[in-house]
């Protein structure tokens, strides 16, 4: 079937609602397509927090709040974009108060704030409380308040839709997307003036992660087959905090109100490497301290693990402002985390880098200016760049409604001034079809199921490319993912029905995974400096002379592929050593 919309907006996250609800504003006709219920996107698992320097709970400033993203992402985001962000996250959070987020408040009846990882006041003086939250469901909130609004503005929905393609014609202009309908097995085209990908994170590239299932990176994909390259996707943002071997994240609000990391030894190690900020340094510190905790044989009985230790956060605290993380703890480690210290291990969490865009969400295939006509992405999967080499916790929450926001508004205004859809090419369903096909003709004889080329894909890439990294770990990945590559088209689909055929489904993903984990492995190789969450063993210190630019990664995803640098935009605060 042929679907047509002004706006095509793939993924229902937080970046997607926010996106469609601005599109719909504006006056365009607005379709999300996305391959989970709107309401189980994984921007409803966000716990801690969404930042704005509202100042409700002490002195504050958006300038501040700046200072720290940039500093957080070791001068690697771009200065604009973050200034931006920061200064517009001030507003949007009224916004989506008005809407009906039904955040946490404090005793004077203002959104309520908390502290978080690397956020400070006066340009690094002190903790600051910045982080509004709905209790430690924050993302849960906010997800539901944006789906009901789009519900109420007419947003049509096609829940359940799989998108595997994106349709670019000859003249290189995106006019719509092909999507797998889940329940039927059949194959749509979706014919549009502006295609947004908003298709969030790849975590499930790492065998301990904190993403859900869904978190395979689809869209990321989807844009290297295209040739459109991908951003730094050599920082990867390994969260301080997951429940030991599950990966189940344990918010860094745990620690911002109270909670303190220990070693075996009892010591709360972070004073020694982070003495202003000791526990809430950032992610990209914190994570690297507790394997060096843990390599000088500090882990908790010689295990791969230190503890998070709650046990003297007031019990009202852990009721009112933390009941999740407790609950998670009682049911996944059998612990009441007011008793016991909590066993936790950094584990994969979020894609700094990704598909790369200016402010308003339009794609870009070089340099500022590059753009594809009628392509966007916001969110996660996206890069615009304001994380740079390490985002801050709650950075994210702020990105998808902020840059939602913006491309909302800049993809009506490119819909109601273009009358006509680009034109599609010949037979925009044939590659998708042929792929399809071709998994399911793969013969036992041939190939293997597709969980035995997954495992090993995680497993390679949690070993060679995870916290730490060095030439020869990379290298290393890089040979396991050209072989997972050629393994995942030969993957055995067992199930050959029509009505929910995710054995099918789990075999184009691995697919997908394959191609964007070398995007991150060879990236990773590539940058011979230590910066942020990139941190190389054989180069152990920030090299700003050859290294201070984005990398950007293009693929024929046959095993050939290509580097570009792009400029980071330095407006503002001068690169300096990162000290907490
Ligand atoms: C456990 C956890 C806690 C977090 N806590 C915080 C926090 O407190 N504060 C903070 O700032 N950040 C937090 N983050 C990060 C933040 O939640 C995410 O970065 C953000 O929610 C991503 O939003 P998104 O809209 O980009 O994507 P998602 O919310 O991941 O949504 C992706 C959407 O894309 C759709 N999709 C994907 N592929 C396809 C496809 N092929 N076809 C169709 N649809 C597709 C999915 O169905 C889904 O609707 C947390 C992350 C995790 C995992």
């Amino acid at each position: 079937m042929q679907f047509s919309h002004d706006v095509v907006i793939v993924g229902a996250g937080g970046a997607g609602l926010m996106s469609a609800l601005y599109a719909k504003e504006g006056g365009a006709d607005v379709a999300v397509v996305s391959k989970l219920h709107p309401l189980r996107s994984h921007t409803g698992a966000a716990q801690g927090g969404i930042s704005a320097a509202l100042g409700n709970e002490e002195e504050d400033h958006w300038l501040w709040h700046a200072f720290d993203t940039v500093k957080g992402s070791d001068y690697l985001g771009d200065q604009d974009a973050i200034e931006t962000l920061c200064q517009d996250a001030v507003r949007t959070i009224v916004e989506l108060e008005h809407y009906g987020v039904p955040f946490s408040r404090n005793e004077e009846g203002k959104i309520s704030q908390r502290r978080f990882g690397g956020h400070t006041r006066n340009f690094g003086e002190t903790a600051v409380r910045r982080a509004c939250h709905a209790a430690d469901r924050t993302g849960h909130a906010i997800l539901h308040t944006l789906y009901d609004q789009c519900t109420r503005q007419n947003v049509r929905f096609y829940d359940e839709f799989q998108v595997l393609d994106l349709i670019m014609n000859d003249d290189g202009e995106a006019c719509g997307v092909v999507a797998y309908e889940i329940l039927t097995g059949e194959i749509h085209t979706f014919h549009a003036k502006v295609v947004c990908f908003a298709t969030g994170g790849y975590g499930r590239a790492f065998k301990t992660t904190s993403n859900a299932h869904a978190g395979t990176g689809d869209g990321m994909a989807i844009m290297l087959r295209h040739g459109i390259p991908l951003e730094d996707m050599e920082f990867v943002q390994f969260h301080p905090t997951g429940l030991y071997r599950l990966g189940i994240l344990i918010t860094e609000g745990a620690r911002g109100e109270g909670g303190i990391l220990r070693n075996s030894e009892g010591e709360r190690f972070m004073e020694r490497y982070a003495p202003t900020v000791k526990d809430l340094a950032p992610r990209d510190l914190v994570s690297q301290c507790i394997y060096k905790e843990i390599r000088e044989g500090r882990g908790i009985e010689g295990k791969e693990h230190v503890v998070l230790d709650l046990t003297h956060v007031d019990e009202e605290i852990l009721d009112e402002k933390l009941p999740e993380i407790s609950e998670f703890s009682r049911t996944y480690m059998g612990i009441n985390p007011k008793e016991q210290p909590i066993p936790v291990a950094p584990t994969c969490h979020y894609a700094m880098g990704g598909i790369p865009t200016n402010a308003d969400g339009q794609v870009e295939t070089a340099e500022r200016g590059t753009n594809v006509p009628g392509l966007y992405a916001v969110g996660e999967c996206g890069c615009v760049s304001v994380h740079g080499a390490n985002r801050l916790g709650t950075n994210s929450l702020i990105d998808l409604v902020v840059f939602g926001r913006r491309a909302g508004m800049q993809m009506a205004e490119e819909a109601n001034n273009r009358a006509r859809k680009f034109k599609l090419p010949d037979e925009p369903e044939k590659h998708t079809r042929d792929l399809l096909d071709g998994l399911l003709s793969n013969t036992e004889d041939e190939g293997e199921p597709t969980v035995n080329v997954r495992t090993d894909l995680q497993e390679t890439m949690m070993n060679n490319v995870s916290v730490f990294r060095n030439d020869e770990t990379t290298s290393r990945a890089l040979d396991d993912l050209a072989a997972c590559r050629r393994r995942a088209r030969n993957v055995v689909v067992r199930d050959k029905g029509k009505q929910f055929n995710t054995d099918l489904m789990d075999a184009v993903e691995i697919g997908f995974m394959a191609d964007y984990a070398e995007a991150i492995a060879a990236s990773a190789k590539y940058r011979t400096e230590s910066r942020g969450a990139h941190s190389r063993e054989d180069y152990q210190e920030r090299n700003d002379d050859d290294w201070l630019h984005h990398t950007l990664f293009y693929s024929d995803c046959e095993g050939d592929y290509e580097f570009d640098t792009k400029n980071v935009v330095i407006n503002r605060f001068e690169p300096k050593e990162r000290k907490y």
